[in-house]
């Protein structure tokens, strides 16, 4: 249950989370808890002696009130004087996604951005999964088979997963598919999972926390955060990012090994990898590789993405 903070003379909300297990008082003020209290206070700096502060309950979901941190995710290309400035919410009005709302409209918030693409994202990690499984089913589990690898699914394993490295291959297509489906709930709920971000790595297309679905009663934790620069991107590199993000949402360990694009475009990132050279387990913990074998399923062929060209 959330608790509540009566604040005292000398109090700041910086205090105030240290106190309550907060790495930063954003915990606080930005939780739904505290929306009118943010509504009566719109500067988080000045609040008054006798103001009720909520304080949320998420903090009591992990040990110690520590929550995983923060992995901004550097996404090929990004960086190369495409994104919008820290900070600024960016020219955002112009652009609209395709099925946007009515054109009295003037704004598309980064979640009503994502939300525009739940359906492509669904269709692209259904796409994956029915791979998997016709790969499965078909035995053409690269590694696992005698047969060479020539439809487009067993391409993608060997791909994106390097599935004929795995020290057994259909393990391994048994948990890609089981973490397909965890994605593809995660974007189900996408009306409530995705959140607008306009402060905290604001300069990235978005964010999520590692495994973060564990933790849904937190604000930031429990969410998927879009920002300003993912707006006016494309169709498929918004698809995709939908998907990179929920894949670090369903999972602790995937992270970040190696990006799609060779270097300069899209140097390794987290590791001296390239997407070639990664082992079928550390394909397992990359975000981007899920990304990229969803949309090699949805599209039939490896189609590598590229934000500043769509
Ligand atoms: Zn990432």
């Amino acid at each position: 249950m959330p608790s509540q903070h009566i604040v005292k003379s000398g109090d700041t909300l910086s205090g105030i989370a240290k106190k309550h297990g907060f790495s930063s008082w954003k915990d606080i003020y930005h939780a739904p808890e505290n929306a009118a209290f943010r509504k009566k206070r719109p500067n988080p700096d000045k609040i008054f002696p006798g103001d009720v502060v909520v304080i949320p309950d998420g903090k009591t979901a992990t040990p110690g009130g520590r929550f995983p941190p923060v992995v901004p995710c550097p996404f090929p290309g990004a960086g190369q004087g495409n994104a919008a400035p820290l900070g600024t919410p960016g020219p955002v009005s112009s652009i609209a996604p395709s099925n946007s709302p009515p054109s009295n409209f003037a704004f598309v918030s980064p979640r009503q951005a994502a939300l525009a693409r739940q359906a492509s994202a669904l269709q692209f990690v259904q796409a994956a999964i029915a791979g998997i499984e016709r790969a499965l089913d078909q035995g053409t589990v690269p590694g696992a088979s005698k047969i060479p690898a020539v439809t487009e699914e067993s391409k993608a394993l060997t791909v994106h997963f390097k599935t004929e490295r795995h020290i057994n291959p259909l393990q391994q297509a048994q948990e890609l598919r089981g973490t397909f489906v965890k994605i593809l709930q995660v974007i189900l709920r996408a009306d409530e999972v995705f959140v607008d971000e306009i402060e905290e790595l604001a300069s990235s297309f978005a964010w999520a926390i590692p495994g973060g679905v564990a933790f849904p009663t937190h604000p930031r934790n429990g969410r998927i955060h879009f920002c300003p620069p993912f707006v006016p991107r494309g169709p498929l590199f918004q698809t995709v990012v939908i998907i990179h993000e929920a894949a670090h949402f369903v999972s602790r360990s995937i992270l970040h090994v190696a990006s799609e694009l060779p270097a300069p475009k899209g140097t390794p990132v987290g590791s001296t990898k390239t997407y070639a050279a990664m082992t079928a387990t550390e394909a397992m913990g990359n975000a981007y590789s899920y990304a990229q074998f969803a949309l090699h399923m949805a599209v039939g062929f490896d189609k590598r993405i590229d934000p500043g060209a769509e």
